[in-house]
């Protein structure tokens, strides 16, 4: 079964300005922090603000402390005065194409114009373009409702932004019959819009149809009408747990099944539901493809699949210096410092792994002893491996290792950090940048150290290109995490830049790899194996690529095939140290 999932799905743009805002508020409002009604339809997003200290407001009270924040929806005029006038500190999150419409309604009901709205009477956008719209607002949700209504001598027909367009068109033909003098807006969002034929156009490429969001999400509701209407079986859940629920049969028998979500799921619970459907594609398959989907998520879940990958960079360091002999022992110290690094920082990091990754937050949380073991085990084996190589190694080793254990550590007092920084972990970016150095440091310059060669330019070489190979991989699951992270406070690489920019700076330092490290090699006279590696940034390029075009969808293939990128330099190195040897 192919799983395809819709290009628009999850956050609008107006969802996630409303979520970054609410997120920035504490930093820079007065606080107790709440937002006017839930800020999306999502549980576990309002338990997370819960626990940031920011509640949910259902009325204006008589007197109001702190900030509150106008949700993507918007509020009637009236409802904003009151809640100025309480005391709140107001920061207006109204999404600017909601304010257009309001804008629109304002100004016709000052010219004594009646402003129809199509829209669902109980939703909070339509209660408040209703506000703008004074005693001359008329709501209607059907056709039917629309044409009950009295004729007026001046009008305007709009629509609540998530409307179903194919409603809306009926309306604008019918108004255009019988009342030509009214005015008609657009107001559909294009994100709606764009949503909405995608879902009809993926109806057409699958046998059934998922509609992930919440189901008081009114725009999530009418993209399952839609998906509905299709024609294709098509079902709506809130999250994985209802995949459960789902008629087995008809998913078991689909070829291709499409998952598409509303403007307001948060895209970790798609990743859970695409996540949930690769466990059930892979159940029903043939005993080989179980075990090879058990063995990936195995190689995943423990780090030995990304530790090997930092033996196997260390193996083609070595020979990109012209220098295989030792390797051995460093191979082994890469892995055992990779892997006690990797355990202890998901057994750290669980809060985000939460909602990026619960299979492997679930994994850690239910074996912290035996992990933290293993990790401390590994820790302690890679030094004194390192310990065996050199003094000054080991030493540069155990900094390293300390570094990490105490990458969570609040150092300084709140008094003395500047600008908030207490722990390596406020510094935005740190993590993938300190990650990427110390792979580089441990799979070539630690080696190089311990062999005089450390301020050889092959040495340095192999360090950046390492470096820069490493950064890329983390920086891309940093992109995948951008949502989750988010929440949970974290400033990655893609949160600073944005996710275009991070793409684009990802596929830059890609072609510079895979056009740098050969030129380096006919330059500087390296062993040939530099034009060989070039194969493992290029096959990264098209992983982003492919993830990129949806062909490749986050889960655990994807995770495989990223970590797989770093073990093809490895293979590369061992078959290239095999002919030559
Ligand atoms: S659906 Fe469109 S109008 Fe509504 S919040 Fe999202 S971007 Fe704004």
């Amino acid at each position: 079964m192919k799983i395809v999932v819709a290009r628009m799905s999850g956050f609008c743009m107006g969802v996630r300005r409303a979520v970054e805002m609410i997120l920035d508020t504490p930093e820079r409002h007065p606080g107790p922090i709440c937002t006017f009604g839930p800020l999306i339809h999502n549980p576990q997003v309002l338990e997370l603000l819960a626990s940031r200290n920011i509640r949910t407001l259902e009325e204006v009270p008589d007197r109001g402390e702190g900030t509150v924040l106008i949700r993507a929806h918007g509020v009637p005029p009236e409802i904003k005065r009151r809640l100025k006038e309480s005391g709140f500190h107001v920061i207006d999150a109204t999404c600017p194409r909601v304010v257009r419409v309001q804008s629109i309604i304002r100004r016709h009901a000052r010219r004594h114009h009646a402003v129809i709205i199509l829209g669902d009477p109980d939703h909070p956008e339509v209660a408040g373009l209703l506000g703008y719209a004074g005693e001359r607002g008329v709501v209607v949700s059907t056709l039917a409702e629309l044409e009950r209504l009295p004729p007026f001598p001046e009008a305007i027909l709009v629509a609540q932004t998530t409307q179903n367009t194919a409603l809306f068109l009926e309306a604008v033909a019918w108004v255009a019959r019988r009342h030509p003098h009214y005015k008609v807006y657009r107001t559909i969002c294009d994100s709606t819009e764009r949503r909405q034929e995608e879902v009809k156009r993926l109806a057409g490429a699958v046998d059934a149809l998922i509609v992930v969001g919440g189901k008081s999400s009114g725009n999530t509701r009418r993209l399952f009408e839609i998906a509905r209407a299709t024609g294709k079986p098509a079902f709506h859940i809130e999250d994985e747990r209802e995949l459960e629920g789902l008629d087995a049969g008809l998913l078991a028998r689909s070829r291709a099944i499409g998952i598409t979500a509303g403007a307001s799921t948060p895209n970790w619970v798609i990743r859970k539901v695409i996540l949930a459907l690769e466990h059930a594609v892979f159940r029903r398959k043939s005993p080989g493809h179980k075990v090879l989907y058990a063995f990936m998520r195995a190689a995943l879940l423990t780090n030995a699949y990304v530790s090997l990958g930092a033996a196997g960079l260390c193996y083609a360091a070595s020979l990109l210096q012209g220098v295989p002999e030792g390797a051995g022992a460093w191979m082994g110290v890469a892995y055992l410092y990779t892997q006690s690094m990797h355990i202890l920082n998901h057994l750290t990091g669980s809060r985000a792994d939460r909602f990026n990754e619960p299979d492997r937050a679930r994994f850690y949380e239910e074996r912290k002893v035996p992990l933290t073991a293993a990790a401390l085990a590994c820790g302690a084996g890679g030094l004194c491996l390192a310990f065996l190589q050199g003094g000054l190694p080991f030493l540069l080793l155990l900094a390293m290792s300390l570094l990490g254990l105490s990458y969570r550590l609040a150092v300084l007092p709140p008094g003395l950090a500047p600008g908030g920084i207490r722990r390596l972990q406020d510094i935005p970016g740190s993590k993938t940048v300190l990650i990427a150095l110390a792979w580089g440091m441990v799979a070539a310059l630690l080696p190089a150290i311990a062999g005089g060669r450390a301020y050889s330019p092959a040495a340095v070489l192999a360090f950046a290109w390492t470096a820069a190979l490493v950064f890329v991989r983390t920086a891309f699951f940093d992109l995948l995490d951008m949502q989750g992270d988010r929440l949970v406070g974290k400033e990655t690489i893609p949160i600073l830049l944005g996710e275009r920019r991070t793409r684009r700076m990802l596929q830059a330092i890609l072609a510079l790899l895979i056009a740098g490290l050969p030129t380096a090699t006919a330059l500087m006279g390296l062993p040939a194996i530099g034009y060989l590696l070039a194969l493992s940034p290029a096959a990264m390029l098209a992983v982003l690529v492919a993830w990129e075009r949806g062909a490749v969808l986050p889960g655990v293939r994807l995770e495989f095939l990223v970590e797989s990128h770093i073990l093809l330099a490895g293979g590369i190195a061992l078959l290239w140290g095999w002919i030559t040897a």
